[in-house]
């Protein structure tokens, strides 16, 4: 239980500053990105360092007080919700980056690191990070690591779990442990695959270690437009199913490109559906393999293809499509969000089940497939 002596006890450790129990501050942490799902917890603490966490998940486990870790609040799904009478513990003060070593492609941060500060500190060097979910301006690393997320790239790339090389974790009795993934097909069980995606149930995530990948020779995307969205849904199968692995492939609908056009001004093609596609590699692979792609594009019925021709023009659709999710606010004041998974070839018919539905229920629904 949280009382006097407990706090005393953490603010030994931590320090004042380390301790919000204001009643006012305490509502920042109520919630996440789920926000009809709320707390108010009784304390939260912010750690600057693995000691810190150790210390105060320590003292919760002598107390038997319930915690949860908490990176920056961004996830959907109320992991970092806190439980009643339970301490939040927030790991936004450990944000630095420790080693940035580039002859063995790999970094080195803490867990409240965001996603795409990793990217900014190798992006000198001609590499990058690749998971790269919407959110990578405000997600952290620790966060990523919890939720195994993903993002556009991912088609290609993979999730987080395929590009962390080692964590090290507070686990629930305060020990310190490090899980490695750096020897390949290392014996025993893969206690780095149990961690990631296990949304902050297992340990605490102090320090990580990811891989950085080097920028691609070339980088080529085209936004096609389309008068419904089962005509973009078709090009997507028809990509595939001509054996080409785009580095991204995602779509977005009518109501998803009204609220992006009025947020964050990316001036798509007037259309019930954008198809955005983006191939990356050698040069001479890239080329052969964009010109298919465009004429698929144009035989599923598009009424625009737009190349992206400079870098400013490609980060203006992408900036457009990452924007989508934080948009909706702009066209409605409540929403409710879905993530579901359907096989690439029944995409065409479900994207028009979902307009018959949205038709029948008198709901709005907006939709953005994207291709894992
Ligand atoms: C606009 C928007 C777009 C998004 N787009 C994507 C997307 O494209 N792809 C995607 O995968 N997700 C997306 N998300 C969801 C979210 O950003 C990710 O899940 C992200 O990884 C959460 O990071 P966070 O730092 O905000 O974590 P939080 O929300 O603070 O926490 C998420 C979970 O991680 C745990 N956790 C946090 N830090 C640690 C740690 N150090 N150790 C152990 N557990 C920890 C928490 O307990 C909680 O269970 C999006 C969210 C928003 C708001």
């Amino acid at each position: 239980m949280i009382d006097q002596a407990f706090i005393a006890a953490v603010r030994a450790h931590v320090g004042d500053e380390g301790i919000v129990s204001d009643p006012l501050e305490l509502l920042t942490y109520e919630c996440d990105g789920l926000p009809h799902l709320k707390q108010t917890p009784p304390l939260v603490c912010l750690p600057s360092s693995a000691e810190h966490v150790q210390e105060v998940v320590r003292l919760c486990y002598r107390h038997d007080v319930p915690f949860v870790a908490r990176g920056h609040g961004s996830g959907l799904s109320g992991g970092a919700m806190p439980i009643a009478g339970g301490v939040v513990i927030g790991l936004a003060r450990l944000n630095r980056v420790l080693d940035v070593d580039i002859p063995n492609r790999r970094v080195t941060v803490e867990p409240g690191v965001t996603n795409l500060e990793i990217t900014r500190q190798v992006a000198p060097h001609g590499f990058y990070y690749a998971p790269d979910p919407s959110s990578q301006q405000v997600c952290s690393i620790g966060g990523n690591v919890a939720e195994n997320s993903g993002g556009a790239h991912c088609l290609k790339y993979g999730f987080t779990v395929h590009h962390v090389l080692s964590v090290e974790a507070v686990l629930s009795n305060g020990d310190l442990v490090h899980l490695d993934s750096s020897i390949a097909d290392a014996p025993g069980p893969d206690l780095l695959g149990v961690l990631i995606g296990s949304e902050g149930t297992l340990a605490i995530v102090t320090k990580v270690t990811v891989r950085i990948l080097r920028k691609p020779e070339a980088v080529m995307t085209l936004l096609a437009a389309y008068d419904d969205i089962p005509s973009a849904g078709a090009a997507v199968s028809d990509i595939i199913a001509a054996g080409i692995i785009p580095a991204a492939v995602e779509i977005m609908d009518g109501v998803s490109l009204i609220a992006v056009e009025a947020a964050v001004h990316p001036n798509f093609p007037p259309a019930e559906a954008i198809l955005i596609v983006e191939l990356d590699g050698p040069v001479a692979e890239v080329r052969e393999q964009f010109e298919q792609v465009e004429a698929i594009c144009h035989r599923a019925g598009a009424s625009v293809v737009e190349i992206a021709k400079t870098e400013e023009h490609r980060a203006r659709i992408w900036k457009g499509r990452k924007g989508a999710f934080a948009s909706m606010g702009r066209v409605t004041p409540n929403y409710y969000v879905q993530d579901g998974v359907v096989p690439r070839t029944k995409l065409p018919e479900v994207l028009d089940r979902i307009r018959q539905l949205e038709k029948r229920c008198g709901l709005r629904i907006a939709s953005t497939p994207a291709d894992r």
